[in-house]
């Protein structure tokens, strides 16, 4: 039933399998079932950000240096970091503004989408933006990571690539670092993987095996953990130490706003004890962090920012802790 960890970096001559870089049956497993999710044919990365790097590189390749590229003005940082980084004219629009994204086509070489956004999780109308992307002859990617195939299946809806850091809920468990990119073109499935192999970027077999397990579990989890998170959303809205809530209706992250700027959010962050303050999300464990603590983290993120990764502790438990830390934390609202 289960799958082996298949710990070799070569294979005896004349099989199917030469050398470990070009290949592993353990990534082969995640990939057939991340693809299936998907609909797509799905290529594995050593993380999230190797994925986005390949999308990139892929989607790019034999385009003109002078066409630019669309991404989220509150978009994954590491991810516009690394496409303002490549010396092309960079255009920051919100996703959630179509009209907006749209306009922005005309010159574009490709559109890097996200939705949710992570944290202003602002959920984009992909099939408007790729139907559109298309009319311009501009290739689309989606980092749905925050979404899960099971709540977002962008390449339904047009785009060309979907990309997962499965570091976050497709793995689980915040106990590794995998990233995996779908699409349903043959052939940049094909430059995906030859830009896997030249660049290294290989998943480890052991995380590979690791995020398979995962997996296995992704709807159960991620059923109860957006159940909480709806709940913890709707009690928010009317807690007095909460200025604002953003919850896009599905998954289970929540952004907060706290009176008090930056301190404020700050001292909701050291008070909780069962929430535990840490980046990253979609592990079991409940993570709370102030995002703009990070001097990297986009402008567009307000400094009181609190982002909520609910995990699969018990609601009233959840609940109990934050409160407790809001009421001991934030000034209440004006
Ligand atoms: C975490 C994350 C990434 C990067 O994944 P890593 O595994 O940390 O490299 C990319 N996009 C989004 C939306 C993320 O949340």
């Amino acid at each position: 039933m289960a799958v082996p960890v298949v710990a070799s970096s070569t294979f005896a001559a004349g099989g199917e399998r030469g050398y470990g870089r070009y290949g592993n049956p353990t990534w082969d497993a995640f990939e057939q079932a991340v693809g299936s999710l998907d609909g797509g044919t799905c290529v594995s990365f050593a993380s999230g950000m190797a994925a986005v790097s390949a999308a990139v590189t892929a989607l790019l390749s034999g385009q003109p240096a002078d066409l630019g590229v669309v991404v989220p003005t509150d978009g994954y940082h590491a991810a516009v970091d690394l496409i303002e980084r490549l010396g092309r004219p960079v255009r920051s629009v919100s996703m959630a503004d179509t009209e907006a994204v749209v306009a922005a086509l005309p010159g574009a070489g490709l559109l890097w989408v996200e939705s949710p956004t992570n944290p202003l999780l602002e959920v984009a109308d992909v099939g408007a933006l790729a139907e559109a992307a298309q009319r311009h002859g501009v290739p689309v990617a989606v980092d749905a990571t925050a979404a899960t195939p099971l709540r977002l299946r962008p390449l339904d809806h047009g785009a060309d690539v979907v990309v997962h850091a499965a570091t976050k809920y497709l793995a689980g468990h915040s106990d590794l670092l995998m990233g995996a990119v779908c699409t349903r073109c043959g052939e940049l499935a094909e430059r995906l993987r030859s830009h896997r192999t030249t660049h290294g970027a290989i998943p480890g077999a052991f995380e590979s095996w690791l995020a398979l397990r995962g997996l296995r579990t992704l709807p159960v989890r991620l059923d109860r953990a957006e159940e909480t998170a709806s709940e913890l959303a709707r009690r928010l809205a009317s807690h007095r130490s909460v200025s604002r809530v953003r919850y896009p209706g599905m998954g289970a992250l929540v952004s907060i706003e706290v009176p008090g700027g930056a301190a404020g959010a700050e001292a909701v962050v050291a008070a909780t004890n069962l929430w535990v303050p840490a980046t990253s999300f979609g592990g079991v464990e409940s993570l709370l962090e102030r995002r703009r603590r990070w001097p990297t983290e986009r402008p567009a993120v307000p400094e009181s920012l609190i982002r909520l990764s609910v995990g699969l502790e018990d609601v009233d438990d959840l609940w109990a802790d934050l409160d407790a830390a809001l009421e001991a934390g934030a000034p209440t609202r004006a």
